[in-house]
């Protein structure tokens, strides 16, 4: 079965065209500043990776422009839209409505619509993804794959704020987490590697990319998560602040006269390893920078590193206990030095980071040491194939019932 994987961004709409049952990739590329008269996609594969230019005003447009590249341009990539066999989406919340991927109908497109008002930009530019597909595709069937639908299963002690209980009601205030497909995979990559079924395991799954989360999962559930309401809570990222003392907020509207937009401009784009470092949000960098001694860009490093330790603490006082920690994401994958620093001084907690291994570049890895309790796991978030998986899965399901039904 051929997926079309589709992620809208606000500003941008990436795609992938996977052969499910190979895992093999056949195209891939994203249509970048959707909506600016500067916007152009890049597509194709290694060497044959091609640059154009064109007007893309708005997800609808990307769409079909993309369809045209797959089936014509320079290289077409499949001879007609019938080799598409089924759509699959990423959607950015799926509110309360969603705990798993579903097929999509007007009743979930409707769903997602209502739930802009948590995320405007995303579910909104995914809204128009879907319905160009429908326009250009009508009979292919397509999938939601919900980035919140993962963290359904936590119990209100864990998603709950401390709130007036009846202005968490009115406006949905609770956490739903973030980065849900990718936990998802990592832990499911996890449990492979080691060779035990994923309900048997408690694992603490990182990902630290320019947006960071870590969830704790335990037995294959979702039972707490560092992002909350909206992207911003948790760890501290590449320029989001991450939880800081909810007071700091109003102190810094009265005293620098800002107002909403102003302050979430600050704590969204402003902070992070940014607003400390005052050199960039890029770990690699600050990292340099730190290397060359810049007090700054090392307590950016430092403070980074003490975020996610303190939360592995938490997680496995959550679980009471862990047998593995799994990395993920830019920083996560690559960078030795943060991962060093994230495990310095847990030996005697069981968690051993093998200095050897963790130089090791690539694919999938262990890295803790051969006599830690805890395992040390690095894998590459692979979101499009957990959501090419999805659809695979309930179209084929799908297909099956209604032949049972003839
Ligand atoms: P996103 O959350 O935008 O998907 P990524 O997962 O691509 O982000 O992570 C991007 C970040 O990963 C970069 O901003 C950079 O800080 C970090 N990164 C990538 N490679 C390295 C490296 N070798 N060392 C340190 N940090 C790195």
């Amino acid at each position: 079965m051929n997926v079309l994987v589709i992620n809208s961004g606000s500003s941008s709409l990436k795609f992938q065209l996977v052969h499910v049952e190979t895992g093999g990739i056949i195209t891939k590329g994203i249509c970048d500043s959707v909506g600016s008269d500067t916007s152009f996609i890049k597509y194709g594969m290694y060497e044959d990776e091609q640059v154009v230019k064109v007007d893309l005003p708005d997800h609808v447009a990307a769409v079909q422009k993309v369809l045209e590249l797959l089936t014509s341009g320079d290289k077409p990539v499949i001879s007609s839209l019938g080799e598409i066999n089924a759509v699959g989406h990423r959607i950015v919340h799926g509110g309360n409505y969603f705990d798993k991927s579903v097929i999509i109908d007007e009743d979930v497109v409707a769903k997602i619509e209502e739930l802009a008002e948590l995320a405007p930009l995303h579910n909104r530019a995914a809204v128009q993804g879907i319905r160009a597909c429908q326009s250009y595709m009508p009979d292919v069937p397509q999938v939601a794959v919900f980035d919140t639908a993962f963290f359904q299963t936590m119990p209100p002690k864990a998603y709950m704020y401390p709130l007036p209980y009846e202005l968490c009601e009115k406006y949905g205030i609770r956490k739903y987490g973030a980065h849900g497909t990718s936990h998802r995979y990592i832990a499911h990559r996890a449990a492979n590697m080691l060779d035990e079924p994923l309900d048997e395991l408690k694992l603490i799954t990182c990902h630290l990319g320019n947006g960071c989360s870590m969830t704790a999962i335990d037995h294959g559930i979702a039972v707490d998560t560092t992002m909350g309401f909206t992207p911003l809570d948790g760890l501290m990222m590449g320029t989001r602040s991450g939880s800081i003392d909810p007071a700091i907020v109003p102190f810094l509207m009265e005293h620098e006269g800002l107002n909403t937009d102003e302050v979430n401009d600050l704590l969204n784009k402003q902070s992070g390893i940014l607003g400390i470092s005052g050199i960039s949000n890029d770990l690699r960098t600050v990292t340099e920078a730190a290397d060359k001694g810049d007090p700054r860009a090392a307590m950016a490093f430092e403070m980074y590193s003490h975020s996610v330790k303190k939360t592995i603490g938490s997680f496995i006082t959550v679980m009471a206990g862990v047998d593995a920690i799994v990395l993920t994401a830019g920083v996560g994958e690559n960078s030795r030095k943060m991962r060093s620093m994230i495990f310095a001084g847990l030996q005697q907690m069981g968690i051993r980071l093998d200095e050897r291994k963790n130089k090791l570049r690539g694919f999938e890895r262990i890295i803790s040491a051969d006599n830690s309790d805890v395992a040390i796991i690095v894998i590459p978030t692979d979101e499009e194939f957990m959501i090419a998986r999805d659809t695979f899965v309930l179209v084929r399901d799908m297909k099956r019932a209604a032949e049972n039904q003839e």
